[in-house]
């Protein structure tokens, strides 16, 4: 008895007398706003909205400012993919202020889709994903670009797209795409954020081929270890592709951006069960057909 009373209260009772706890977003506008009084901030954005206003957030983050701000508006990405990863990609870096979106999936949306596709509405089932994540887009920031391919990229124009880009974000689901994601992405000197969510586990990782250090997909998976598992078959949890995305979108805006240190020869991998992140180190594989000759 004299256990339970010395225990901290609120945490046998959070809902009674700590209110704040519980609500951090309903009283406490300051958190969002910190010491920054602009004008507009605290009222509706819209037809008066100003640049500056929509991404004050961002100008304030030293690693960003306006400059970084600038070169997101003036970058183009190319994300292929537009599932449970490619749709928190999409939105953010819509969101966010890229300026140019090119999106090549060449499914339609199906029921199954919404429990993690989250760019996708009820209403949307039957559309090419290209339509239907373009009308989210242009919701959520009508100043972006996009353009769209809804049938597979590949061959010599997977090359000049990727090429074209200064991103390619890997939202796609099979070994065969992201294999040539990767070789054109060597080919032509492209960033690539590479993203992957199976069950209740996740990794992400950054190869960059102008570093001389970068290892490429083809070190991580080789063709005999290319198994691909359609998740299809063996599910995921839906909010891991929102975080594993969200983690794709991050890297995205740094390599734009120049901010901080992108996750190059290194892969992150999530395990949501126990909620634990390891890092491997990756380095480039001797004789990688890809990458080893650079
Ligand atoms: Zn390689």
């Amino acid at each position: 008895m004299d256990e339970e009373a010395t225990s901290d209260p609120g945490v046998n009772d959070p809902g009674v007398n700590d209110p704040g706890v519980d609500e951090p977003g309903v009283d406490d506008p300051g958190v969002d706003e910190p010491g920054v009084d602009e004008p507009g901030a605290t009222g509706e954005a819209g037809a008066g909205e100003t640049v500056d206003e929509r991404y004050a957030r961002h100008v304030l983050l030293a690693q960003i400012g306006p400059e970084g701000q600038a070169r997101l508006a003036a970058a183009r990405v190319l994300l292929i993919g537009l599932g449970g990863l490619g749709s928190p990609v999409a939105m953010y870096l819509a969101s966010a202020g890229v300026g140019e979106l090119v999106l090549s999936d060449y499914d339609f949306v199906e029921l199954s889709n919404l429990q993690r596709q989250i760019v996708h509405g009820t209403g949307d089932v039957g559309r090419d994903k290209v339509d239907s994540a373009r009308e989210t887009i242009a919701r959520l920031n009508p100043d972006v670009r996009v353009a769209s391919m809804s049938y597979e990229l590949e061959g010599e124009e997977l090359l000049a797209e990727v090429g074209r880009a200064d991103v390619v974000v890997d939202a796609c689901d099979n070994f065969e795409t992201r294999f040539a994601i990767n070789a054109a992405c060597w080919r032509t000197g492209t960033p690539l954020v590479s993203g992957a969510a199976m069950r209740w586990e996740g990794q992400i990782s950054v190869f960059d081929p102008r570093r001389a250090d970068s290892p490429c997909y083809r070190c991580l998976y080789d063709d005999a270890s290319a198994e691909g598992e359609a998740c299809s078959r063996v599910g995921v949890v839906a909010p891991l592709l929102g975080i594993v995305g969200s983690v794709q979108a991050t890297e995205t805006l740094k390599l734009i951006t120049g901010a901080g240190e992108p996750l190059v020869g290194r892969v992150v991998a999530l395990d949501a069960l126990y909620m634990e992140w390891r890092e491997l180190r990756l380095r480039k594989r001797e004789g990688c057909p890809v990458c080893a000759s650079r």
